[in-house]
This record gives structure tokens, C-alpha cells and sequence, in this order.
């Protein structure tokens, strides 16, 4: 915890951290300050001045903007509760930015969670002084298009920036967020305000469009509607969604994001602000991936490349495990702790007649720091850290040492089909699967998992950060079952059941296994993860 210093707001102390903003210790100490500019992971640009406030220096109270001042000990600040100066000034900021904003909220994406209807409850609620005769004067007019004087058209609504987002410029208030966030986070000068004044517009450059494989964070940080995702945009009204916390699957560094979900139906990954870990960022290919969530996936069996139910299916590989000589269980950096944990017990429950492999055959990229590490196998460090050996690449030349095979989550055909092929000589090969992937066409009996929006559980980041997924009640078949749970059924096929029957009783055994997780639970982990202190796992030389 840092040094705390007394201000005094509206005549009451609190105690603040000189190293923040000001907007964000007030905020944080509850007096609510709005903001439209300002974002806490962009730089501050202070054009929008809403969060006015008064702070008393040699010559008395002035107004100063709270976004581009540290508090220092001592500072007396007014707000909206005392000072009348600030509530005008605030309520002359909301005239001026809605003045010619359009009244489009019932059809705008942005509903529900617009900053500018909220700031108007909060501090405009001004009546209109526009007069009718005049109306409301739009960038492009009464048809949205803006010719600018080179001939191009730069105005108007519903304007294709790109592949993946739409612009509608007569809502834009001209923050800037969007343009900092290209500049200074993605790299990547793509966006711009050009023009002066009520003609200022936002635009990309002549001809080029706005594409990066983060743009799509432009439509989150937009406190208006004027940036919408097309995977999105008029899906649903953001009100009627329902959330939970996860965490990304597809990369090492684990973004935190929601998952958000209304009528048994995954609308939207939102990226969950982690100062930590992603900040406040996903990759467009994290925010996409809820939409291979229904797509070719394996809800029920197969037997023989033969559609089974999960029930027969399970039995099938029960009794081919069961009657294995050499066991060959492949686990899966792609899953949780707890799935791992039961492939060890598993592997336990069987026996010297089964051998455990781990690792990955994806290519492991570089870090891009924005809220990638670059490697594809999100749980690699939770794997280490239980005694998953990583000796994947021994499998292919002792394959012939095998008469079962049992992959968990795990697409070893399509990481690397060369590699794989030489699995084929194994006569019996289990998939543990969510989706019909080239694993499930290998495979001689395949029994559809839970997938990861669906499981609840804990992976270890590339930081060694302890994070917890949420299930989201959203599934593709409500007989499938988490691979946990699917192993420890599994396990009773040799007799020693093993006795979990919720994934706290699989998180216990990740706790007996690993020293670093002592005296961890999910509440103590919480939705912004901990931190491990030692890496060192049982049985590790
Ligand atoms: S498009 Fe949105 S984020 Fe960009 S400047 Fe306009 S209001 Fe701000």
C-alpha cells in the first residue's frame, strides 16, 4: 500500500495516493467525478473538462480539470456537492456536447452503458436551449455525409472504418480516446481528428482503413455510440445482458474478460480491466472467441468414428482403459488446474500401466505487450507447477510402447499433424473433447467435455498469477460435464473412484499437490488473481 496523504473534499479529510490522478481518488473514495476523455490506461488529454472541480490555490478556489491533477497534502478540492461554480461549469460541458448529439438512444448500441446519458443524469439535466427552427446541425447534415474539401467523403453515419468497425461520426464527441489508444497503446497511428471547431471530425487517413488486431478496444473505450463493433452491433441491448468473470484461454498472459450472455446465448467477451495483466485490453481474436462456442462442437460421443451418447461413450472408454496394458494420458495446457490435477489422478488410479505426457506442439510467439504473451498454451505454468512433465515430444517415438491413448483437451492432429500421425499405431485412442476437432477424427472413441466459458476453475499465467474462470450457465449440452469430472468417472473403471464432487474438492488436490497454492481458495484468488510465491511443485528435483 502506498504513503496515503490527507485532502479535504467538500469539507471532509480522506486519505488518497499522491501518484494517482485526482479523478480516480476521488472516484475511489466515493465522490463520483465523471469522465469522458480521460481513461486511467491512456495518457491524459484533458479536452473534455467534465470533471471539473475547484481546488483552492494562493488566489482562492479555481476551477482545474481533476484527470491532469496529482493531490498533494493538504489540497482543498470543491465538487458539484458545494460549489455551485462547478456544477454550472459541468452542466455547460454537457449543453455544449449535446447541443448537436443526436437523440438516437433508443436505436444506438451504446445504450445502457453511455457515459453521456449517464453524465447528463449526473450532471446535466440542462433544458434545451436549441431552437426548433434551427435543429440539431449533424457532421454531414440532414443525410450524414460529410464531403470534406478534398472530395472525400468523411462524415455521416454508419461509415465502414474497416473489418471490424463501424463509425457513426454525428455521435462522436470527439474525446480522442480512440485516436490515443491507436497512438499510444496499439502503436499504430491510425485514427485522427481532423477539421477545427464544430466542423472537427474523426477519421482515418485518405484511403486507408482502421485495421488492427486490437481495434476492435476503440469501441469499448468510446464513451458514446459513434465506434461499434460489427460482431455486435444491434446483437442486443446492453441492459438485458448478464455477466461473468473468466479469463481469456488462448494465451499465456491470461486477459481477464466478462463473458456476457442473455437468452442462453453468448453475445459478447468484454476484456475485464486489470491493471496487472491486460489492463484494459483483449486481442480481437480473444473477443471473437465466444463465437466458436457453438460452432462444431462434440456434445454427445463417438465410437468408432460412430455418433455415441456420452453415457455409452464414457463406458467405452472406461472399459478400454480398464483393459490397457500401456496407458498413454496426454494432459492439456489448455485446460484448468483442476483438469490436470484429475489426469494425474487418474493416472494415479491406474497405475504403473499408465504414463502422463505434457507440453504442447504449438509454436510459441512473442510477447506483444499489449495483452499477449505470444504463447497459444494458456496454462503451461499451472501444468509445470503441478509435476505435469513436459515430454510431449518423446511420445511419437514411443508410441509402439502404447495400446491406449487418451488425449484431454488437447488437438495434438491439428498442433501438429507430422508429429501426430505417428500416434496412429496405438490401437485404441481416447479424445476427451469439446469440439470435433482433428484429435476427435483420430480418435477411436471420443467423449465431448465441457468447453472453457462453461467450466469453472484456475490457471496459472506466464506471471505466475493464480486467476479463476467462471462457468457461464451458457452450454452447448447441459448432460456434458467438465473433464475433471469426466476423469474422475473415468477412474472408477480401476476401481479407486476418485471422490470429487465439485470442482473445490479438484481445486483441494491442485492445493495438496503444489506448495505455492497453499492457502489459496477462489475467494482468496478473487476476480484480479494472486500472485504465487513459490514455484517449486511436489516431487519437482
Ligand atoms: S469516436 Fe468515440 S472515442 Fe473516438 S473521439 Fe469520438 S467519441 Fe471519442
Amino acid at each position: 500500500m502506498p504513503d496515503l496523504i490527507k485532502i479535504i473534499v467538500d469539507g471532509i479529510d480522506h486519505q488518497v495516493d499522491p501518484s494517482k490522478q485526482l479523478v480516480d481518488e476521488l472516484n475511489r473514495v466515493g465522490v463520483n467525478t465523471p469522465t469522458f476523455c480521460y481513461h486511467p490506461d491512456l495518457q491524459v488529454a484533458g479536452n473534455c473538462r467534465i470533471c471539473l472541480v475547484e481546488t483552492k490555490g494562493p488566489r482562492g478556489f479555481a476551477l482545474g480539470i481533476s484527470c491532469h491533477m496529482r493531490p498533494t497534502p493538504g489540497m482543498e478540492v470543491r465538487t458539484p456537492a458545494t460549489s455551485e461554480t462547478v456544477q454550472l461549469a459541468r452542466k455547460g460541458v454537457m449543453e455544449f456536447l449535446l447541443v448537436n448529439h443526436p437523440l438516437d438512444c433508443p436505436i444506438c448500441d451504446k445504450a445502457g452503458e453511455c457515459t453521456l446519458q449517464e453524465h447528463y443524469m449526473g450532471s446535466g439535466k440542462h433544458h434545451s436551449r436549441l431552437h426548433d427552427e434551427v435543429g440539431k446541425q449533424y457532421k454531414g447534415g440532414s443525410d450524414h455525409r460529410f464531403i470534406d474539401t478534398k472530395g472525400e467523403d468523411r462524415g455521416g453515419k454508419n461509415i465502414d472504418l474497416g473489418e471490424t468497425v463501424v463509425l457513426d461520426q454525428e455521435r462522436c464527441i470527439l474525446c480522442d480516446r480512440c485516436v490515443r489508444f491507436m497512438r499510444d497503446v496499439a502503436g499504430d497511428e491510425q485514427l485522427h481528428i481532423a477539421g477545427r471547431g464544430d466542423q472537427a471530425y474523426l477519421t482515418t487517413f485518405p484511403g486507408m482503413p482502421l485495421q488492427h488486431e486490437y481495434d476492435l478496444n476503440v469501441t469499448d473505450i468510446c464513451p458514446v455510440g459513434a465506434l461499434t463493433g460489427k460482431h455486435f452491433r444491434f446483437q442486443q441491448r446492453v441492459w438485458l445482458l448478464k455477466r461473468v468473470e473468466s479469463i481469456a484461454p488462448d494465451d499465456s498472459l491470461g486477459a481477464n474478460i466478462t463473458i456476457e450472455y442473455n437468452n442462453n446465448h453468448i453475445w459478447r467477451l468484454m476484456p475485464r480491466r486489470n491493471p496487472d495483466v491486460n489492463k484494459s485490453w483483449i486481442h480481437n481474436d480473444t473477443r471473437l472467441l465466444y463465437q466458436k462456442l457453438d460452432e462444431n462442437r462434440l456434445v454427445e460421443g463417438t465410437i468408432t468414428g460412430q455418433p455415441a451418447a456420452l453415457g455409452a461413450a464414457l463406458e467405452a472408454a472406461g472399459k478400454a482403459l480398464s483393459a490397457g496394458k500401456r496407458i498413454a494420458v496426454v494432459a492439456s495446457g489448455h485446460l484448468t488446474n483442476e483438469d490436470n490435477a484429475a489426469v494425474l489422478a487418474l493416472s494415479e488410479a491406474f497405475g504403473s500401466r499408465v504414463e502422463v505426457f505434457g507440453g504442447s506442439w504449438l509454436m510459441v510467439g512473442k510477447a506483444d505487450g499489449i495483452a499477449r504473451s505470444g504463447d497459444p498454451v494458456a496454462n503451461r505454468k499451472g501444468q509445470q507447477l503441478l509435476g505435469v512433465p513436459d515430454n510431449l515430444d518423446s511420445l511419437p517415438t514411443r508410441a509402439r510402447e502404447f495400446d491406449v491413448l487418451i488425449t484431454v483437451g488437447h488437438d495434438l492432429w491439428a498442433a501438429n499433424a507430422d508429429k501426430a500421425k505417428a500416434l496412429e499405431v496405438i490401437p485404441v485412442r481416447i479424445a476427451l473433447a469439446s469440439w470435433q476437432d482433428s484429435t476427435v477424427a483420430k480418435a477411436t472413441i471420443a467423449v465431448g467435455i465441457r468447453a472453457w466459458a462453461e467450466v469453472r476453475g484456475t490457471m496459472v499465467n506466464c506471471q505466475g498469477r493464480v486467476q479463476v474462470m467462471n462457468a457461464c450457465p451458457v452450454v452447448a449440452n447441459g448432460d456434458l460435464e467438465p473433464a475433471w469430472q469426466v476423469l474422475a468417472r473415468l477412474a472408477s473403471y480401476a476401481g479407486k473412484p476418485i471422490p470429487w464432487s465439485s470442482e473445490l474438492d479438484a481445486w483441494k488436490a491442485c492445493v495438496e499437490r503444489v506448495p505455492a497454492f497453499a492457502g489459496l481458495s477462489y475467494r482468496s484468488i478473487g476476480p484480479m488473481g494472486a500472485m504465487i510465491t513459490s514455484e517449486q511443485p511436489v516431487g519437482a528435483a
